[in-house]
Parts: structure tokens; sequence; C-alpha cells
């Protein structure tokens, strides 16, 4: 284990240090494996609120063409890969944590995969190198259940990875993920999810706050309510004064699909036309407001503006 974490160490630090040279996806041939995309952390102020995101790493999808976008054509998603000077079909999927620095301590928003194939599994690495101990965290709020959001949670052998950490999750997505009935109704591909929420949460379970759709979740933390993606899919709005920034969870997944699409839906949104609607409402709010948006799916450094493009919106990324 140490030999694994030093190594990620190694490669973290790599990232840091040579961030131009890891972006050289353009250049790269047809079908060859897209490379790791730095760096491995960016920090940046809300007012006073200090935020850092944190990649768990990224693995490979080998044809992004053909089933992510449910309602677009391989040729449609081509050329939006074209757009977006991305060389397809094969593209790396990051996931990224956010950290908050509050006076009730240190908040992670998600926890990261645990390791899901490529190099994922290396949060807890890439939070050392930004300075951050995993040990700090206070306070753990979810945007919502699924897998590579809340593996995180525990090791394979399920013992708690944030043990001092209290939990807060939406209240409608907790309901949902116990229910006994909507487990049973679940089809084949989705009714495992509901197995892995009781197994990541097992050893928190005296220490699971639920919240509602608008709560303060901690000092300068609020929760919005941005369901579609799963029934009680939650963001968060980091405010100081007048200063926000939103993180955005799964709201809008691959920026390059749908922020310019925002009709677009991929397979993990479980209620389409709700999650259509809510993207629309949310990239019209980051907009307007001019705010800085967090995703857990965006390339790092995983923050930047939204800007209205044609009859969509595109991310303009944060200098990293
Ligand atoms: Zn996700």
């Amino acid at each position: 284990m140490s030999t694994t974490r030093r190594t990620t160490i190694g490669a973290a630090t790599m990232l840091i240090a040579a961030p131009a040279l890891l972006r050289t996806g353009g250049a790269r041939a047809q079908g060859a494996v897209p490379p790791p995309i730095g760096p491995a952390f960016h920090r940046f102020q809300v007012g006073g609120r200090t935020v850092t995101v944190v990649t768990d790493g990224s693995n490979v999808r080998p044809d992004v063409t053909r089933g992510l976008v449910v309602n677009a054509s391989p040729e449609q998603v081509s050329a939006a890969l074209a757009a977006a000077s991305i060389a397809g079909p094969a593209m790396r999927n990051p996931y990224n944590v956010t950290f908050v620095e509050t006076s009730r301590g240190l908040v992670a928003i998600d926890v990261g995969t645990g390791g899901v194939g490529g190099d994922t599994g290396a949060l807890h690495a890439n939070m050392r190198a930004a300075g951050l101990d995993p040990a700090r965290v206070a306070l753990i709020v979810h945007t919502h259940f699924h897998g590579d959001h809340i593996g995180g949670l525990t090791t394979n052998d399920g013992t708690a990875v944030f043990p001092q950490a209290a939990i807060s999750v939406p209240e409608r997505e907790w309901v949902f993920w116990t229910d006994a009935g909507e487990e049973a109704r679940a089809n084949d591909a989705r009714r495992p999810a509901f197995a892995n929420v009781r197994r990541r949460f097992a050893p928190y379970a005296q220490r699971v706050m639920r919240f509602a759709p608008d709560a303060e979740v901690a000092p300068g933390i609020r929760a919005v309510g941005t369901p579609g993606h799963s029934p009680g899919h939650t963001s968060f709005l980091v405010h100081d004064g007048t200063a926000q920034a939103l993180i955005i969870g799964d709201a809008v997944t691959t920026p390059a699909f749908f922020m310019v699409n925002p009709d677009w839906y991929p397979g993990f949104d479980m209620d389409p036309p709700t999650a259509v609607e809510t993207r629309k409402r949310l990239l019209d709010r980051a907009a307007t407001e001019r705010m800085p948006v967090v995703g857990y799916h965006f390339d790092m450094p995983a923050t930047g503006r939204v800007e209205r493009a044609g009859a969509g919106y595109r991310l303009v990324p944060a200098a990293g």
C-alpha cells in the first residue's frame, strides 16, 4: 500500500511540475489512450474561503461516440469532439473531489471512487500533495450516491476511510437508495447500487445526517437541489459575502457534450427530462451570475466560468 502511495505521489508531483507536457491530447493518434490531464489539484478563493479541487484520477472510456450520449448519434458526438479539439473516440473520465475550509473544519464534497481502474484511487496521495491531511476532514457532504462518488468512504473490506468525519446527505437521495421497494423495482443494472450504498455508509451509520434541498450544510456551503441525474442530486453553493462558486457534481458532466448541448443526456441520468431541465437552469444561473463552477467529471483544473455560446454554453476553464 505504501509503495502504491509513494508511486502515486511521484506521479502527482510530476503532474504539477509539467502540466504543459501533459496537455497533448489534441496531437495524439486516433484511437490512442489519452494521457492524464493535470494538475493534481487546483486551489482558489471564494471571498475569504479557500477551495481546493483534488483529483482522484481518471479512467478511459474507449469510445464515447457510442452509448454515452443517449439521444445523439455517433456522428453528432464525433462532431462535438472535433468542435472541442478532442481527438476521439477514446476519452478520459476524471473524478474530482472539492474541499472547502470552513469554521467547522475541512469539508469534503463527495469522496472519490475508492479506485475504479485507470489511475483512480489517487485522492489521498493528491490531497497530501495539496497539503490536505485526510485525517482533518471534519464533514463529508454528498451530491448523490452513485458509486463513483461514495466509493471512497470505505476500503474494500468495509473500513471507514474518514473515521473522524460526520456525514451529511440529501434527504431525498437517502430515502430513495434505502427504499426496499425501489431496490426491488430496479433493473439488473441498477440494483447493485443499492447494496453498495448500504455497504459504503455502514461504518458511518450513527453519524449520517440528512439535509433539505436548500439547507446551509456547513458555514458558507448551501445545498442547491439539482435533481434528475439521481432523485436527490444536489449541488453546493460556496459563498462568502457576494463571492460565490457552484460545486455542480454531476448536474453537468462532460462539458464538450452537455454544456454545448444541454438537451443531450448521458445514460447515467436517471430521470432525463428532469436532468435536462435542471442542467439548463443551472447553466443559465452560472452564466448570468458569472460564478465559477466546479465539475466532478471535468478535466482538471475542473473549474471555470460558463458562457453562453450559440444554443448552449461553453466552459472557460480557470487558469490551471
Ligand atoms: Zn459521477
